[in-house]
């Protein structure tokens, strides 16, 4: 059975492009019959907050959307990602490293733009037996890698095709554990993906590259493969993604300044290739949508669509 998941993090609030990908994510389980799961992904340390996961799952519902079964937290799971964390060092497939993260940036060679993660050239690669004697030798806390083979993985997007992706050239050994022993983000996703039995991931284009390591920690973990279906980004007249730290304004401002949320899934509704009126629910638009009509590029939202939606009452 078609089974999807909700999977926003609590580190802040929905915006408008989020809105648009958890309406894809909806439409697209729900026209099918599919199952759609929620998890919360809250275990980005500090930046999680309780409060964040409950406005999420507030603006989801006022959005009209509705997903089966309890909501899943994730950090209430850490056993089982653990678990697959300590299998995977067990069978070779990852190895303790003491690097810091200032460690990884002055191995590169070339240091890279942005917030992406640097590559690791592999110094802890074959140094140490375990975790444990990487501790014992070193006196310094480790974490986990996972041991990256040259060559191309491929990601089948069900919307854009394939992409590959030199993972060992591109980010390297990448981490499954933490140096504080919490798990990483792409070791996380997976197991619970696997646990939850999830056919589908819907998410936004910005997780593409992510997928192709989500594939090798299945692969290694011997867990069956997930179908990707990422939703290409909203920008705003600058063409960045939108963010909270840009001031975009948020599903809460709009719920709470009397915004009719129909308003809002027009607007995602036309943007995916839907004809609608003004205002639509997510039931009545799920009848138009398809994936052939979804864009497959970035769309943009003006300022002019921003203010329509905020006097939408
Ligand atoms: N929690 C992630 C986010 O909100 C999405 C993870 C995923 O869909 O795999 O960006």
């Amino acid at each position: 059975m078609y089974t999807g998941r909700l999977a926003p993090s609590p580190t802040g609030l929905l915006h408008l492009g989020h809105a648009r990908t958890f309406l894809v994510a909806w439409w697209r389980a729900r026209l099918g019959g599919g199952r759609l799961l929620m998890r919360l992904e809250d275990l980005d340390g500090p930046r999680a907050k309780p409060a964040m996961a409950q406005a999420a799952l507030t603006d989801l519902r006022w959005l009209g959307l509705d997903w089966d079964g309890p909501d899943y937290v994730q950090s209430t799971g850490l056993e089982a990602i653990d678990a697959a964390a300590r299998r995977l060092e067990e069978t070779g497939r990852a190895y303790a490293c003491v690097c810091s993260r200032g460690d990884v940036r002055s191995a590169q060679s070339a240091p890279q733009l942005g917030d992406a993660e640097p590559r690791y050239v592999g110094t802890c690669r074959g140094k140490y037996e375990s975790m444990a004697a990487a501790v014992a030798e070193t006196g310094r806390a480790a974490g986990l890698r996972l041991r990256v083979a040259e060559g191309t993985v491929t990601v089948q997007d069900e919307l854009s095709g394939e992409h590959r992706f030199d993972v060992q050239a591109e980010v390297g050994d990448f981490l499954v554990a933490k140096r504080d022993r919490a798990p990483a983000y792409q070791l996380a996703v997976v197991v619970d993906d696997a646990r939850q039995g999830v056919t589908e991931v819907v998410r936004g284009e910005d997780l593409l590259a992510s997928s192709a390591r989500q594939i090798l920690l299945q692969q290694a973990l011997g867990l069956p493969p997930v179908r990707y279906l990422h939703v290409p980004l909203v920008l705003d007249e600058e063409g960045r993604r939108l963010a909270k730290r840009h001031d975009d304004l948020s599903l809460q401002e709009l719920r709470e300044g009397g915004t009719d949320p129909r308003a809002i899934v027009a607007w995602a509704a036309r943007s995916c290739g839907i004809a609608c009126g003004p205002r639509v629910t997510a039931r009545v638009a799920l009848i138009g949508f398809s994936l052939a009509k979804l864009p497959r590029t970035p769309i943009m939202l003006d300022a002019e669509t921003v203010d329509e939606l905020r006097r939408a009452r």
